[in-house]
């Protein structure tokens, strides 16, 4: 089980380790929050102004309406962990680029390899196609993929819409209430394993 002092080093090292651009356009990294203990990872895209100005992912409207969500599964943010593929804010939000994506993978994997969560749930195709190259976000959207990969322990991966995109689209936002609630089933199913 991870300890809050060996990730805090994670995050230390990889900080100076990575050779991402965007370091020289963000204010700060954002290092992944929550509960080294989770049995539950979300990954989200990259830090977007509020996470750069504070350093902690999923602060602003996507983050509250993340939070509103976990309340309605009956989870807290303290009981899960939250990271982002990307650990610099990329200027005025655009997408990440793939050189900027690579430059973060290695930290991503380390962390994940750390905190061995049972389940990593991707919050929109960016972090799911970092895993699943080939999925697309529409047709595989609250459906549990199962699969072995080399770098980490975890094999049950459930990919949602982004909060960001879900929030002003009426039709997403039910598809991704609907897809939460599959989270505390995952996590039935891979405990009874
Ligand atoms: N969107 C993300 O993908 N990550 C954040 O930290 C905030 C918004």
């Amino acid at each position: 089980m991870a300890s809050l002092d060996e990730l805090m080093a994670l995050h230390e090292h990889w900080a100076q380790a990575n050779d991402c651009a965007l370091k020289h356009t963000a204010t700060r990294p954002v290092f992944g929050d929550g509960n080294p203990s989770a049995d539950v990872v979300f990954i989200g895209e990259a830090p977007g102004k509020k996470e750069d100005e504070t350093g902690v992912p999923f602060v602003g409207a996507a983050g509250k309406f993340l939070a509103e969500m976990l309340d309605s599964i009956g989870m807290k943010r303290d009981d899960i962990y939250i990271t982002n593929i990307v650990k610099y804010r990329p200027p005025n939000n655009r997408d990440p680029l793939p050189e900027e994506k690579d430059a973060c993978k290695e930290w991503l994997h380390a962390e994940l390899a750390l905190i061995n969560p049972d389940l990593i749930v991707f919050l929109g195709r960016h972090s799911m196609n970092d895993f699943f190259p080939d999925e697309r976000i529409s047709n595989v959207h609250g459906k549990l993929l199962i699969k072995k990969f080399p770098h980490i322990n975890t094999t049950h991966f459930l990919p949602l819409y982004h909060p960001a995109a879900a929030l002003y689209n009426g039709g997403l936002r039910k598809d991704l209430l609907d897809d939460f609630k599959k989270i505390p089933v995952a996590l039935k199913r891979i405990r009874e394993k």
